[in-house]
């Protein structure tokens, strides 16, 4: 069982981040938030995924005069999702000048490497610090060693060179890294900002990396902790690397929130990272969110491609069953379904699953014994096997979880 690191619990706009809370999925949109049509279209479709926080940039006088907008149509749409503003450089300026964008917001994302230099850094940082308490909003400081504080580095990297011993150059930027987030932490709560309003996050975008300064972290504070590789990438190797660092984190206890940060194809599913944030988290058996399918990957045993077409079927089926599933049956997305290609691992796989179906291989007699809580229950035959096994799905479904009340709407059937 994993032992979660005590945080200090955040409220960002009803949505509980840190403490014993279930560790939250959130997204950030690609749009430009000027378009308050588009940015909150996009919003909804990450909400929809089931983003549970979701960010937007705030980088201009036009993208923060367009939040209460795109609040307005969230609304309208009836999407209740708790916005996030990303503000860098001029985030002072924007939350002072537009206090109905502030207002809006349920959280600040502060970058204390770019709210200026020298005296401004402080003051700019602070102007932010009291935006966040009139409103009582929290905020995350979010480090980010594309744009770390360059004085700070500097100041450390000076003080290592007089060290007997001095850290490599990764070492002190690790360093730079967490004492940034944590003195900017310090700064906001002595000048009245209480720790349950504080998040931290301290992104870089190699895993060894992140791994190392998360631990650090981790281990010098009870701040909530924002996670995510930053630049994780494109495809397979953002969706790796992400995983790959998240999961070793997340196994240690470390992380209360997390993001992937999937660059996505050009016209892309945006909502891609969503998905992958969840299968993480499901993966590590942290959270359930939608029905697993177990498929096998195939071999020389099976010469048609049926089977993988009826796995990816089952899954598509599941996933489109889930936004009526989840009102109607309590506990519905922990089932487990295999769908397997032979008779080798096939029948034992889907004893393993609550239900499973093994197709017959190549040379195998033409029948698929379907089994539920590890006993055979039927045996399909014929052309219609992919709808008679979506029809035991549905009965299965609605025999083995108990009715949520109040449920309004009856299960999509889409054969
Ligand atoms: S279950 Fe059968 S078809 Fe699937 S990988 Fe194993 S041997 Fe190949």
């Amino acid at each position: 069982m994993l032992q979660r690191r005590r945080s200090v619990p955040v409220n960002v706009g009803g949505v509980t981040v840190g403490g014993s809370a279930p560790i939250v999925v959130q997204s950030m949109t690609n749009t430009d938030t000027a378009d308050a049509a588009a940015t909150a279209a996009q919003v909804a479709a990450l909400a929809a995924a089931g983003s549970e926080l979701v960010r937007i940039t705030v980088n201009t006088p036009e993208a923060a005069a367009a939040v209460p907008e795109i609040e307005r149509r969230l609304e309208d749409m009836g999407v209740g999702v708790p916005l996030i503003g990303d503000f860098h450089y001029n985030g002072h300026i924007l939350l002072t000048r537009y206090p109905m964008c502030a207002a809006a917001l349920a959280k600040y994302r502060i970058n204390p490497g770019n709210v200026g230099v020298g005296r401004r850094h402080d003051e700019n940082f602070l102007q932010m610090i009291r935006v966040a308490m009139d409103s009582d909003k929290p905020v995350r400081i979010g480090v980010n060693w594309g744009s770390l504080d360059q004085t700070l580095l500097t100041r450390l990297m000076d003080e290592n060179t007089k060290r007997a011993d001095p850290k490599d150059a990764r070492g002190v930027l690790i360093e730079a890294m967490i004492l940034s987030a944590l003195e900017s932490a310090r700064m906001a709560e002595e000048y009245g900002l209480p720790q349950n309003h504080i998040i931290l996050s301290a992104k870089v975008s190699g895993v060894q990396d992140l791994i190392e300064v998360y631990r650090l972290l981790a281990a010098q504070c009870d701040y909530a902790l924002h996670l995510g590789l930053t630049e994780a990438g494109m495809g397979a190797k953002g969706i790796v690397a992400s995983t790959a660092a998240l999961a070793v984190l997340l196994q240690e206890g470390i992380g209360d929130t997390i993001r992937v940060s999937l660059t996505p194809a050009p016209n892309g599913d945006r909502t891609e990272e969503v998905r992958v944030a969840q299968q993480i988290l499901q993966s590590l058996g942290i959270r359930s969110f939608v029905p697993q399918v177990s498929a096998c990957p195939g071999c020389g045993r099976t010469t048609s491609s049926f089977f993988q077409e009826m796995a990816d079927q089952i899954q598509s089926y599941l996933r489109y069953q889930m936004p009526v599933w989840k009102n109607q049956y309590r506990g519905v997305e922990e089932l487990k379904v295999a769908v397997m290609g032979c008779v080798v691992n096939g029948p034992g796989e889907s004893k393993h699953a609550n239900l499973g179906i093994s197709l017959p291989g190549t040379g195998e007699e033409p029948k698929a014994p379907v089994f539920a809580d590890g006993k055979l229950m039927t045996t399909l035959r014929g052309e219609g096997i992919v709808a008679e096994f979506i029809t035991i799905l549905n009965r299965y479904v609605d025999s083995h979880y108990s009715s949520l009340k109040g449920a309004e709407t009856s299960p999509v059937t889409r054969h």
